[in-house]
């Protein structure tokens, strides 16, 4: 039997096993039975993949997804594992050359879809073979209360019949209580170990600005992250198309995705964004489930999530490989109010809506963070943790100023034109600036016309934000983004309570130059031999016709950019480098980085 660590540098390159690994690996090889629920990005993929090979014989992986399965047995060929996968996009042929090989025991991991596992001949087959052990990813799809369900997955059910005496590992990034049980439940009968790990994805920065130009944010933001792969998130179909017109005007590369797109133009655009880099797609939140790229190095979202939890899985995707990566969000009150009446257009019951409602304050109160964003996001999810240094706020800290005056100013002309208008209405009366409407309700004749001429637009917007965010007003949600003083508003304008504001929400453009400055400094002084190991690895990439992180990871290049091996033994100490793939690229690596040395000191 091989070491679990021997594996894991021998096989992957890795020195460490991370955080939560070890354990689940353990018990699996073990024989135990396990059910591991851990954040996208976190290392899912090597728990089952480790006790595959120290257990020998072998393992059966079942993921819903040919994309997912063929990178997922590329990337393990290439570290000289032998891992095959049988699925309906080869020809006939070619499953029945794999089979044999299967059945001779030459192969060591098998990927299959469920309805490929489960199917009678199948499971009789396999009994006749030496199986380690079956891992389900993307258990959740077992289970009918997830909004993954998928119906191929059930059937997995008779897992537990068909073979007695086989571990079974599931998988998950899905969290909730409910889902865990069932799959528990169905797959396991209850006997199972349970790991659940913990759901903070410290390398990924959070960091969120008020909407005021976002072309203009959305650029500045891109403006160091030139040739990183990326994801922007918009609400709409055609946002996302007008998104990336207007990023590939602007020197980016971008490319839409939507539900809306011809599926084989759907297909093509993530396989683009998958296979190259510095690639931007510009998505609805279509574009989700089985992106396993773990080079995505920012998240930006252009509109505002739907939820705290969606936010989270959305914001996942970046830095799955652990390397920095950065999630970025632009929110203004108009989308609040759009995600209100989403809400109550649903038709829900009163229960339902409430809790949304709910759901859509807790994602306005991480917006408005006066605190460390990552401790109110990890907090929703039930974790209490301190401040975390890699956030806007932890960067930046903002101290909170004394609103009252302001706020008052704003609650006065919301009595006197009867709380029944919204943000843009009670801005244009306070900065005295006529339209008909105003003129034709005479709140150009009110006393309080005017009165705050001493702060810009953009200013009276984000103090209204916050007295939302704070609870001082209440949004109507009726559809018109009427708004309406709340009793902690009331207080306020009777000054019992004061009103604490954010300077920085209103001047959201300093702090992002800061932010970049720190970008900048963190990034490693090797870049043009981080360059052409790049163009390296996308030319081999491409004779093998795979993704380029299915050669080398990020990591794995700034960690070679950095040590500058020169030996074929430096070059296997590289993150990531395990014996297989440094008997097979260290040559070729070798000779770049030697003739890069050769250039950089004549
Ligand atoms: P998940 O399936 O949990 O989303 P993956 O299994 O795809 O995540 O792993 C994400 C990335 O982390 C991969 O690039 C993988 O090679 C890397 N990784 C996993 N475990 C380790 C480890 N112990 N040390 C270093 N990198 C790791
Ligand atoms: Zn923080």
């Amino acid at each position: 039997m091989l070491h679990k660590h021997a594996v894991l540098k021998d096989i992957f390159g890795f020195e460490t096993f991370r955080e939560g690994q070890e354990p689940i690996i353990d018990a699996i090889v073990a024989g135990r039975n396990v059910l591991a629920v851990m954040p996208t990005g976190s290392g899912k993929s090597l728990c089952f993949q480790v006790p595959a090979l120290v257990r020998g014989g072998l393992a059966i992986v079942v993921s819903p997804l040919l994309a997912l399965m063929q990178d997922q047995v590329a990337a393990l060929k290439l570290a000289g594992v032998a891992a095959e996968t049988i699925n309906s996009s080869v020809s006939r042929e070619a499953n029945v050359e794999i089979w044999k090989r299967v059945a001779k025991g030459d192969v060591s991991i098998l990927y299959l879809t469920p309805e490929r596992l489960m199917s009678e001949r199948m499971i009789a087959a396999l009994g006749r073979l030496n199986i380690s052990l079956i891992a389900i990813d993307e258990a959740h799809c077992m289970s009918q209360w997830g909004a993954a369900f998928r119906p191929e997955y059930a059937a997995l059910e008779g897992l537990r019949n068909a073979f007695p005496a086989v571990p079974i590992g599931a998988f998950t990034a899905t969290a909730d209580e409910v889902t865990r049980r069932d799959i528990m439940q169905k797959l396991f009968a209850g006997n199972a170990d349970e790991f659940v790990a913990g759901f903070d994805r410290p390398n990924i920065s959070l960091a969120v600005e008020a909407k005021h130009n976002t072309p203009r944010q959305l650029l500045a933001f891109l403006e160091s992250r030139k040739g990183e792969s990326g994801i922007v998130y918009a609400l709409s179909r055609k946002s996302t198309e007008e998104w990336a017109a207007f990023l590939n005007e602007n020197g980016h590369r971008a490319l839409p995705y939507h539900a809306g797109l011809p599926s084989g133009q759907r297909e093509e655009h993530q396989n683009i964004f998958m296979a190259e880099e510095g690639v931007i797609i510009c998505a609805t939140i279509a574009f989700g489930m089985g992106i396993d790229k773990p080079d995505v190095r920012f998240v930006f979202h252009a509109d505002l999530p739907a939820t705290l939890d969606a936010y989270y899985q959305e914001i996942g995707r970046a830095g799955r490989d652990g390397g920095p990566a950065a999630a970025h969000m632009v929110f203004g009150l108009e989308d609040m109010r759009m995600r209100r009446r989403f809400i109550d257009d649903e038709g829900a019951g009163d229960e339902r809506r409430r809790r949304e409602h709910k759901r859509l304050d807790a994602l306005l109160s991480y917006c408005e963070a006066p605190a460390c964003r990552r401790e109110t996001l990890l907090s929703y999810f039930g974790e209490t943790s301190g401040p975390c240094g890699n956030c806007d706020v932890c960067r930046n800290p903002q101290a909170t100023a004394d609103g009252t005056a302001h706020a008052k100013k704003i609650l006065l002309v919301m009595q006197a034109t009867g709380e029944r208008f919204g943000a843009a209405h009670i801005i244009d009366v306070l900065l005295a600036k006529p339209n008909d409407r105003i003129v034709a309700l005479s709140h150009d004749r009110l006393s309080v016309y005017g009165s705050g001429r001493d702060l810009p637009k953009s200013a009276w917007q984000s103090l209204v934000r916050q007295l939302v965010a704070t609870q001082c007003l209440s949004l109507d949600v009726a559809g018109f983004g009427g708004l309406s003083i709340a009793p902690k508003g009331r207080a306020v304008l009777a000054g019992i309570e004061t009103f604490h504001y954010r300077p920085d929400m209103m001047g959201a453009a300093k702090g992002r130059r800061k932010e970049r400055a720190a970008t900048a400094a963190a990034a490693p002084a090797h870049d043009d031999l981080l360059k052409r190991l790049k163009a390296l690895r996308w030319k081999l990439a491409r004779e093998r016709n795979v993704a380029a992180y299915v050669i080398f990871s990020d990591k794995t290049l700034i960690d070679m950019a950095t040590r500058q091996p020169l030996t074929e033994m430096d070059f296997g100490q590289v993150h990531g480098v395990g014996e297989t793939k440094r008997d097979r690229f260290a040559s070729i690596f070798l000779k770049e980085i030697a003739s890069h040395c050769a250039q950089s000191f004549p």
